[in-house]
């Protein structure tokens, strides 16, 4: 039967198509790792979050495993009627002590963090500031609570403290929100002048540390160890998806907020938690970390590696602060020729376009891990000059 009722959508994958916006989505044929198998060849990977490789990580998995073994493979019900177990507890309770925070909540991803904490601290009345770059989650977060956003230019401290200065004399709340590590260029939000501008003006601080988790600081404790602002940033945010390697989301705070929240918070009245073995595994992660600091010390390792052999050839890496690699080519056409070409020659590396950067500063975004060897790096490097001198780039 036709069905004219989605033309408009028809119609609009269209235009993404004719834009060359439209993504045809990789398929991983074996596990996320250094190298993995996509149609059927062995490709270098260099554009995944595994930071530090623990997805395949033996004694994360086996975690995993007796989880399911003791508890089965899922919650089966809403945080706040059946579905809490001693797992959830536990996590959480581990993960505030490693964060230095007074309480922490789990959530079933960053997204999720970012959605329902935002809407439980802000409303209708009141103001958000949040950088320009920040990420989508934060965005949604932002449009949900209704607030008003106003926005500040990227790391411009000048600019954020003048908004604030616009509106001393407002009488709602005030937040401002930023992504910790933003994730496209890895340059670092200025974390301390955020907090001394929000105790001037009696601003509320958030950062979302979806990057900073596991590569930032202390054994990878995040942006606040980094900064030694423990306990100084009100709402702290973060993802157990990138260098934790396995799923959901958390927020740490103070008893009170994360109290509230667990009284309020939709995502954690109005869907299942994290499964047993998520959870099992994430507690191995995070006894993991709190041990042993050698893999977040070879991922800053690689990356320091990659980003000088990428310079000395010539590549506009950009200013990023962290392992995260920009190979910033410029324009949009270019930069997925220079993708399709890397995966024909082996390495998956996939560009980064508008509207993810902003028009001119099209990427390939190189993200290397703890588990990459130098040999890795070097033949990934090698590839990068080949098409990089075949287009012209360098
Ligand atoms: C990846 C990312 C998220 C989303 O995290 P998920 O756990 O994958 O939902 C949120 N915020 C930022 C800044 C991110 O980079």
């Amino acid at each position: 039967m036709e069905n004219s009722k989605f033309d408009f959508l028809a119609q609009e994958l269209d235009s993404l198509k004719a834009q060359g916006l439209y993504n045809a989505i990789r398929v991983l044929e074996s596990a996320q790792g250094p190298w993995v198998s996509i149609n059927g060849r062995r490709m270098l990977n260099l554009c995944a979050n595994n930071y530090l490789g623990l997805i395949t990580n033996e004694k994360i998995k086996e975690s995993a495993k007796n989880a399911i073994d003791e508890f089965g493979v899922g919650a089966g019900a809403v945080r706040t009627i059946a579905g809490t177990l001693t797992l959830h507890e536990e996590l959480e309770k581990k993960l505030a002590l490693f964060k230095g925070a007074e309480d922490v909540i789990l959530l079933q991803s960053g997204i999720l963090a970012n959605i329902a904490t935002i809407p439980l601290v802000v409303g209708e009345n009141d103001l958000i500031f949040s950088d320009e770059l920040n990420h989508a989650s934060i965005v949604d977060g932002c449009r949900l609570s209704k607030a008003s956003i106003i926005r500040f230019r990227h790391l411009d401290m000048r600019d954020l403290n003048n908004k604030l200065e616009d509106y001393k004399d407002f009488s709602g709340r005030k937040l401002i929100v930023t992504d910790g590590v933003f994730s496209m260029d890895g340059d670092i939000a200025l974390l301390p002048d955020i907090v001394e501008i929000a105790n001037k003006y009696g601003a509320m601080t958030m950062v979302d540390d979806a990057h900073g988790e596991g590569v930032l600081g202390d054994h990878g404790r995040g942006i606040l160890s980094h900064f030694h602002l423990e306990g100084k940033v009100d709402i702290d945010v973060g993802t157990l998806s990138k260098a934790f390697g396995v799923i959901g989301g958390y927020v740490a705070g103070t008893k009170v907020l994360i109290d509230y929240m667990r009284q309020r918070a939709r995502p954690f009245l109005f869907s299942t938690p994290l499964s047993p073995a998520d959870a099992s595994a994430l507690i191995a992660v995070t006894d993991l970390l709190k041990e042993d600091d050698s893999l977040v010390k070879k991922l800053w390792d690689n990356g320091n590696y990659i980003k000088s052999k990428f310079k000395t050839a010539g590549f506009n890496t950009g200013h990023s602060q962290t392992p995260i690699t920009p190979v910033i080519i410029g324009d949009e056409k270019t930069t997925k020729e220079f993708s399709a070409l890397l995966f024909e020659v082996g390495v998956f590396a996939q560009g980064i376009v508008a509207p993810t950067v902003p028009k001119g500063t099209a990427r390939i975004r190189v993200m290397v891990s703890a588990a990459h060897s130098k040999e890795d790096i070097d033949f990934g490097v090698e590839k990068f000059i080949e098409v990089g001198k075949r287009l012209g780039v360098i």
